[in-house]
């Protein structure tokens, strides 16, 4: 199994990393020949309008949308941008899930911080999630096909979206690849393995 890291910008040597540590063979993603033989991807967190504009350049986004359309592919933070269908701006998008986005939906004041949150179906869910959430953006909708895995919390308990999955389409708005917490890199080798 070799699972690819969209490489055109942003932190994608740390999903490398993460999954190496794992004993998964990984491989970086510039060019469209590279997709072969890959049994997942991972789109990771940057800046979305870079790496859509890159993607572009490259002749990335129709292969991108083609081996998303059967094989399971996961965005981080600026990766979970590139998924959605709406990004509320003008700018290059894989539009593979039914998930409408907010960019930098924090704001200035607190562009980042860490919070504990309960994530659904990663092993041991019971045990919160170190969320490490950087300019990130909010998923503000969702279509009907479109599980959640995690809110941030709020009083109603109808907080933002933060974690959903849609079939074989996964998108984290934080970074699991930036803590020391495997289980959401260990869930989405699940996903490629069903
Ligand atoms: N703010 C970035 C964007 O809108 C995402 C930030 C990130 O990936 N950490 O593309």
């Amino acid at each position: 199994m070799i699972i690819g890291v969209l490489a055109l910008q942003g932190d994608f040597i740390e999903h490398c990393n993460l999954l190496s540590r794992l004993g998964v063979e990984t491989r970086e993603i510039r060019l469209a020949t590279q997709l072969e033989g890959l049994s997942g991807l991972i789109v990771p967190g940057g800046e979305s309008t870079t790496i859509g504009k890159l993607a572009t350049t490259f002749d990335l986004i129709e292969p991108l949308r083609q081996f998303g359309s059967t094989r399971p592919v996961w965005g981080t933070c600026a990766g979970a941008i590139l998924l959605s269908r709406d990004a509320q701006r003008e700018q290059p998008l894989l539009e593979m899930m039914d998930i409408q986005i907010e960019r930098n939906a924090f704001g200035r004041q607190i562009d980042s911080f860490e919070i504990d949150l309960p994530v659904a179906r990663i092993d041991d869910s019971e045990r919160p999630f170190p969320a490490v959430f950087i300019r990130a953006p909010l998923i503000e909708g969702a279509g009907d096909g479109v599980d959640i895995l995690a809110r941030l919390p709020d009083d109603s308990g109808q907080g933002k979206i933060v974690a959903a999955q849609e079939g074989h389409l996964l998108a984290t708005s934080f970074h699991p690849e930036l803590t020391g917490d495997d289980r959401l890199h260990r869930y989405f080798l699940g996903m490629v393995r069903e």
